[in-house]
């Protein structure tokens, strides 16, 4: 399938099934924002889940985190921030389009209309809002462009309270604040997005090497969630293209419909950020090591990846069409942890009474173990169709032979292939075949 007719096919899809709608749609809509619908939210707490699982509750060495949006100004100061976080941006005279310098190079013709260019101009990318009723300069707070300063003003914090050893980490989910100057493509690139971050404390001298484990590590979750290898490339950043606290950078690209992207990039941030907030904030943020009696600032490599960006990429890479018959199927083929739904309990006659009560009575007794829908509002090919296009994993249909047999039909998405299985031992399939 052309990649431009996959990417329609996802974003009408995404609508169409409620995983993505664009927000404030009934006032004409905010561009390039977007809100998550009642599958998507599933599939975007199955992706931050399954990367807590990984991160935090699979390791002994990294704490979970959850620091605040609103940070004192003086953080993005000392970040580097205010100084550094800008992109040089050219108008158009013409049109009034904007562009991002690097992406029309030296032009200075609008690559839309041919107007007249303005000269490229930097522009920070934090969004400044202010605190408390008084809108003046010295109350003006920033959204912050990354979760990453959350935990490292937290470092003597979890060093007080875990007394961890090198090399440890710190591990946080949160929004993030971009003005982009050119977002777009779905929720690849908006202003307000979430990150999965990582910030691992290393010895300098091991610095390199912790870099590429994480560069190994982070490569196989993605594999190990599905995405097909063929779609993922690993880049490493030329010395220019560094962000000015990192000395190397590799970023894990995916193949999106409009082209590879980076999904996550992975970060060696030296020590310059502890370094940064001794001096600023007077608080010295060294590492003491008992075995040698040294004090130092520790290396910080840094896996920093998107929500929506990966939530993207596993649903472009779950679709699928399938000729079956003379019809095609669309099904989203999301791995068992990601699925938004893992199982639907579909009657096959619902104007038998018999039938849908022991149909609604497994949905109901199922809900308590297992993520499950109850459907009975179409005939049983429009249900299956429906359920394969929100990637549910198993569709349970009950008959009129199960009211005699107590044994009913389960459908696996993929294979499509049914099993007769007793109302007595379903759950139990269901629970292993998840796990
Ligand atoms: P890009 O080069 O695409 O702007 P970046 O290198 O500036 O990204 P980082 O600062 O490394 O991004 O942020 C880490 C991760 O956060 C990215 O890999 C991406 O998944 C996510 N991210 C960054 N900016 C955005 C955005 N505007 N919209 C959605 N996700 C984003």
């Amino acid at each position: 399938m052309p990649q431009e007719q996959l990417m329609d096919k996802v974003v009408s899809l995404c609508k169409r099934r409620g995983f993505i709608f664009q927000s404030s749609d009934i006032y004409g809509g905010l561009s390039n924002t977007w809100d998550y619908g009642p599958y998507g939210v599933e599939l975007k707490n199955n992706v931050k889940r399954a990367w807590w699982k990984t991160n935090v509750y699979e390791r002994n060495d990294i704490f979970g985190m959850d620091a605040a949006i609103l940070m004192h100004p003086k953080v993005w100061e000392a970040s580097g921030h205010v100084k550094n976080f800008f992109d040089l941006k050219s108008d158009c005279k013409g049109c009034k389009k904007r562009f991002k310098a690097e992406d029309i190079k030296e032009a200075t013709k609008c690559p839309e209309c041919g107007g007249q260019l303005t000269e490229a101009r930097p522009f920070n990318l934090m969004f400044k809002t202010h605190q408390g009723p008084v809108e003046e300069t010295g109350n003006e707070i920033y959204m912050r462009p990354e979760t990453a300063q959350g935990m490292f003003v937290n470092f003597s914090n979890i060093l007080d309270a875990r007394h961890p050893k090198l090399p440890f980490g710190m591990a946080q989910i949160g929004k993030a604040f971009r003005n982009e100057i050119t977002p777009g493509n779905l929720t690849f690139r908006t202003r307000e997005f979430e990150q999965m971050e990582i910030e691992y404390f290393v010895k300098p001298s091991e610095a390199d090497e912790k870099l590429q484990e994480w560069i190994d590590t982070r490569w196989s979750w993605y594999l190990d969630l599905g995405l097909r290898p063929e779609n993922l490339r690993k880049r490493a950043h030329a010395q220019d293209e560094l962000a000015h606290y990192a000395k190397a950078c590799t970023d894990i690209e995916y193949s999106f419909p409009f082209g590879w992207s980076e999904l996550e990039g992975i970060a060696n941030r030296t020590d310059f950020d502890l370094k940064q907030h001794t001096q600023h904030s007077g608080k010295d943020l060294q590492y003491f090591d008992d075995a040698t009696k040294e004090r130092f600032f520790p290396y910080i490599i840094e896996p920093s990846g998107g929500v929506d960006r990966s939530v993207l990429a596993f649903l472009v890479d779950a679709y699928n069409e399938e000729k079956v018959k003379d019809d095609t199927r669309v099904v989203l083929k999301f791995h068992k942890d990601l699925a938004p739904t893992k199982v639907a309990v579909l009657p096959l006659l619902r104007n038998r009474p018999e039938i849908v009560e022991v149909a609604k009575s497994l949905a109901a007794d199922l809900k308590k173990s297992i993520i499950t829908v109850y459907d009975d509002t179409g005939s049983i090919g429009k249900l299956y169709r429906r359920q394969d296009e929100v990637g549910t994993l198993y569709c349970i249909t009950v008959d009129v032979q199960s009211l005699e047999d107590k044994q009913v039909t389960v459908r696996d998405r993929d294979s499509m292939l049914q099993e007769r299985i007793s109302l007595d031992r379903i759950k139990e399939y269901l629970i292993t075949k998840l796990s």
